[in-house]
């Protein structure tokens, strides 16, 4: 059955309710960014990953009604008949490949705002919107109640019109059937106070689907086993008590944990597998199967899983944004060629930031249908051009492989002992280890191809260029960071840096440990100011953060990692100075300005590490920018992600020998003739 039998276990067939599925890999219902808006971009890329293997792939959060509205995130919607057509196309593709079609039908309760919809919150008490909105839900009554069941059963039927074949009773995460379970609804009715009474309705709902449209449909739960607790030591709590309660009602246990930053942590805090404990013993409870995640990327670990009774079926969201055809690279024995999820999550922070997916690692990611890119193919070369890429930093080393993989001709120059550039610098700080994943599947995928050929320890200069006499040149050189302060807060450099003891994150990444206080002074907002911070710290140095912005690593709330980043600082004796400006350096004296007031106030420090901004190290193109056909790419055109490194050298490679303007293309509603 698979190349390698030793998995063979993996891709038996599992039986949900009236369906089956091809095999045992499962992909969870995971955001996009795109839901109702995208339909084509979302269809497109939902049947990659049935076409790479994956037996089950289901939809993100549907909203069943427009009380349940969480823009300006974007959720799929099953609301009316135009809902059914856009899910049919998914449903469609993916029944092409064989794999099965789920949906998680969803409603917020109290945490949805409906800002867009303005129809009133519910939820089973009167409670405040999720974050700082202005919004609060009113108690259902009876009324709401047999409204939001009959909502759900119309919302299944439209299911079951679209084609698909599992669908979802979407009990955690906080949405309204975990406020009804939650041990804080306190109703007086019959909803409310007792266990009993708190999973009355999430009982009504499962058996409502189920009669509703369980003759063709499977009948997931998505449930939390635990409620609280440290990281990987579950409470022992009333979750039991309420799969015990159901059992063997729903036709799938679909598990996850109480906190979401755990759940789908950032590899720097969770680690593959982390959910076991949490899960291991649902099984021993219910007949039904279980289906469960742990950014699950080593077949070993799977196969273990599935030996051991704790899952069924093999859970992902991440490994599968990763790598779409992963299931199929297990099964033809191409274990080597897994592109394995790092665990940065910027998936996760398109999705936040009201985007469509992208992914560090799978650039062909939420691009399938707007440019026709596919994570496995891409077109061959269209000439002989030889071309010469300068950098192997996750740039450079993706415009050689896919460059490589097109059939070019390439020579790839890196002036060190090794490739990998600012990810293998930067995999080196605490709990960044996984990133090096970006790196490491590059170099196996080039080192398969007789076309690339790799020259390290080689410096590339002006003479060298001009002599090697390539028809293309691409530079990946990189960026490094800047020193004098500049940055979001100040245009200018900062006075009195050049006198004063200024260290960058790259000294600190080559093993600078300053000796007295230093100041990092963070205006870059993301991983950076706060990961050096902890390194100092563990080195035992005594730090202080200063941020313009009111929490560290603020834009990491987007990875949802911040507030454990914070804590963790916290925790490790790191003095916080929020809202706080670096405006002078006087020696040892560093003056901060609060971001409000601009009251100015001294803080000593022997050293100030500066995480502002970083400078392209890009001369030799302005050098020969007239003379050869040469062109940058990631860091070096432009500092940012690594994630947008991977994508600059992706999109050069894909662009080569492309005639004309390249053509995205765009989903917009109809418009009618005028
Ligand atoms: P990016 O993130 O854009 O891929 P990196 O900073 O990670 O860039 O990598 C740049 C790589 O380029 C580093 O490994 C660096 O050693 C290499 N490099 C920089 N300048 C040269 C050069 N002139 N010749 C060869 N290699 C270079
Ligand atoms: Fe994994 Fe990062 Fe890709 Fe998300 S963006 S799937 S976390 S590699």
């Amino acid at each position: 059955m698979t190349a390698d039998h030793r998995y063979d276990l993996l891709f038996e067939p599992v039986r949900i309710g009236p369906v089956t599925t091809p095999n045992r890999f499962y992909q969870v219902p995971h955001c996009t960014g795109m839901g109702y808006r995208l339909p084509k971009s979302l269809a497109a890329m939902r049947e990659t990953k049935a076409e790479g293997g994956w037996g089950v792939v289901c939809t993100e959060y549907c909203s069943i009604h427009p009380s349940s509205d969480e823009q300006p995130l974007t959720t799929a919607t099953l609301w009316d008949e135009e809902d059914v057509r856009a899910h049919a196309l998914m449903v469609e593709k993916v029944h092409r490949h064989g794999a099965l079609a789920g949906v998680e039908l969803w409603h917020g309760g109290s945490s949805s705002p409906n800002l867009s919809t303005h129809v009133g919150s519910i939820g089973p008490l009167s409670r405040p919107a999720a974050g700082v909105l202005p919004v609060q839900s009113r108690a259902m009554d009876k009324h709401d109640i047999r409204e939001y069941r009959r909502w759900h059963v119309a919302a299944a039927k439209r299911a079951q019109q679209a084609g698909f074949d599992i669908a979802y009773v979407y009990a955690c995460h906080g949405y309204l059937l975990a406020q009804f379970l939650s041990p804080s609804n306190q109703r007086s009715d019959e909803y409310g106070g007792s266990l009993e009474n708190r999973v009355r309705l999430l009982r009504e709902i499962l058996e409502d689907t189920k009669e509703a449209i369980g003759d063709t449909c499977g009948i997931a739960i998505r449930l939390s086993t635990s409620s609280g607790g440290p990281d990987g030591a579950p409470e022992a709590d009333e979750k039991r008590e309420i799969v015990e309660l159901l059992k063997d009602l729903p036709d799938l246990w679909d598990l996850s944990v109480h906190d979401y930053t755990f759940e789908m942590g950032t590899s720097r805090f969770v680690k593959e597998a982390a959910l076991e404990n949490y899960v291991s013993w649902v099984k021993q409870v219910t007949e039904k199967p279980v289906v469960g995640v742990g950014r699950f990327t080593s077949p070993d670990t799977m196969l273990r899983q599935v030996k051991e009774g704790i899952l069924d079926l093999i859970g992902a969201a991440r490994p599968s944004i990763a790598d779409p055809f992963l299931p199929n690279k297990i099964r033809e024995g191409r274990i080597d060629d897994i592109r394995e999820c790092i665990g940065c999550n910027l998936c996760y922070a398109s999705d936040f930031q009201g985007i469509q997916i992208r992914c560090t690692q799978n650039p062909a990611m939420g691009e399938e249908w707007r440019r026709g890119w596919h994570p496995e193919f891409i077109p061959a070369a269209a000439s002989e051009k030889t071309i010469l890429v300068v950098g192997g930093g996750p740039a450079g080393l993706e415009a050689a492989r896919a460059l490589g993989q097109r059939g070019y001709a390439v020579s790839l120059a890196e002036r060190t002992r090794a490739l990998g550039g600012r990810v293998s610098r930067e995999a080196g700080l605490p709990g960044l280890a996984e990133w090096s994943r970006v790196r490491d599947w590059r170099i196996g995928q080039i080192e398969k191809l007789d076309n690339v050929e790799v020259y390290l320890e080689s410096n590339i200069e002006v003479d060298q260029i001009l002599e090697f006499g390539a028809d293309r040149v691409v530079l990946a050189t990189g960026s490094h960071w800047r020193r004098d302060g500049v940055g979001r807060q100040h245009d200018q450099p900062i006075a009195g840096w050049e006198e004063a003891s200024i260290l960058t994150p790259d000294d600190i990444i080559d093993g600078a440990v300053p000796e007295g206080p230093v100041l990092i002074f963070d205006d870059d907002h993301y991983y950076m100011g706060g990961i050096v911070a902890e390194k100092l710290a563990v080195a035992g140095c005594a730090v202080t953060l200063a941020t313009p912005e009111p929490v560290v690593s603020a834009w990491t709330i987007n990875t949802v990692e911040r507030d454990r980043i914070h804590a963790r600082l916290m925790r490790l004796g790191v003095r916080i100075e929020t809202n706080s400006i670096l405006v002078e350096l006087a020696g040892k004296e560093s003056i901060l300005a609060c971001a409000f007031t601009g009251d100015r106030r001294p803080l000593e420090a022997a050293h100030v590490v500066m995480v502002t901004s970083r400078k392209a190290q890009d001369h030799l193109y302005h050098e020969l920018e007239d003379r050869i056909d040469i062109t940058r790419i990631g860091d070096c055109l432009a500092p940012g992600t690594i994630a947008d490194c991977v994508r600059s050298g992706h999109l050069y490679a894909r662009e080569m020998d492309v005639e004309g303007e390249i053509h995205v293309r765009r989903e917009t509603p109809p418009v009618p003739a005028a």
